[in-house]
């Protein structure tokens, strides 16, 4: 099936869907979006991903020109014109189109794309296998500067560490802050397991708040873990019993190696298995239907 492109109320077809030069999101990064995922021909926590789109685009000053419930429609019409039961969405924000300055007031109108589509973010192999991590030498930026809870166009912090993976042939690399906290990596959470601990850092430090992380952080709560929002660093994760990752995009992914310190055994634990299994039987079971 031929993809089509939503854009500002109209349906185009993938080669045609085009914004334009003069979009401030193609100009400055400005904008905001959301990567959401369906499954089973129901939208997962589409709610809590369009709430936290409408804070993005307060917290810049961005008005969004349709309300929540019409992002809602423009969303599940996506997925209906794609025929996609199963897949990721992407809706994007920007401020529209402008002159060569960048202030914002010059852009009258922000543009609304959505792309439903698929993905598949990392090899299957490491999903089963674990993935290896090292240290990014880029830090997430601080919360004074461009806050991560704020989900920009903006990615190039996220994409300078990205290439720091690449040149170290590691799918992800972990990020931390100006202290040397742990934060997250470029485009998931980051979760390690002490015993029956579950630890994830807290939003002070500087993480996006992933959707993924607050479904995992609930179904661990089923599983009877012990469920914390702790500051940790390099070391915890070195010496960690288990560790992994959650995003979107990535679901939840174990990571059995860090800047060349085995984790655990060095192979995906229970922990994580089951947080896995429970994870996914949950987006088997809940979401908005298509
Ligand atoms: N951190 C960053 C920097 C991200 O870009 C993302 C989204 N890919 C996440 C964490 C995970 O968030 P979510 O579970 O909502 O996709």
């Amino acid at each position: 099936m031929e993809r089509v492109v939503y854009i500002d109320g109209r349906f185009y077809p993938k080669d045609e869907a085009k914004v334009s030069v003069f979009d401030h999101g193609f100009l400055y990064g400005d904008g905001v979006f959301e990567g959401i995922r369906a499954y089973g021909g129901c939208v997962f926590r589409l709610r809590e991903h369009l709430v936290r789109l409408y804070d993005s685009a307060k917290a810049i000053l961005l008005e969004v020109p349709v309300d929540i419930e019409a992002m809602a429609d423009i969303v599940l019409e996506s997925c209906r014109q794609n025929g996609l039961r199963d897949g990721y969405i992407r809706l994007v924000v920007s401020r529209g189109k402008g002159d060569l300055g960048l202030d914002p007031r010059k852009c009258p109108r922000a543009t609304i794309v959505c792309i439903a589509d698929t993905i598949a973010l990392y090899p299957e192999e490491l999903y089963t296998q674990g993935m290896r991590v090292m240290t990014a030498a880029t830090r997430r930026s601080g919360v004074e500067n461009l806050n991560p809870r704020i989900k920009s166009l903006n990615y190039l912090n996220n994409i300078l560490a990205k290439v720091e993976a690449n040149g170290s042939g590691c799918a992800e690399v972990l990020m931390l802050n100006d202290q040397g906290l742990v934060v997250e990596c470029t485009a998931d959470n980051i979760f390690i397991v002490k015993g029956r601990r579950l630890i994830t850092p807290p939003a002070w430090v500087g993480v996006l708040e992933g959707i993924t992380r607050g479904a995992v952080m609930g179904v661990a709560v089923e599983a009877g873990l012990d469920v914390r929002e702790e500051v940790f660093t390099r070391v915890d994760v070195w010496t960690a019993d288990e560790c992994f990752l959650t995003g979107t995009g990535a679901e939840a992914i174990p990571v059995v190696e860090c800047d060349g310190r085995r984790i655990g055994t060095g192979r995906p634990g229970p922990v994580v298995a089951d947080l896995i299994r429970r994870f996914r039987a949950l987006c088997g079971r809940e979401g908005v239907e298509i």
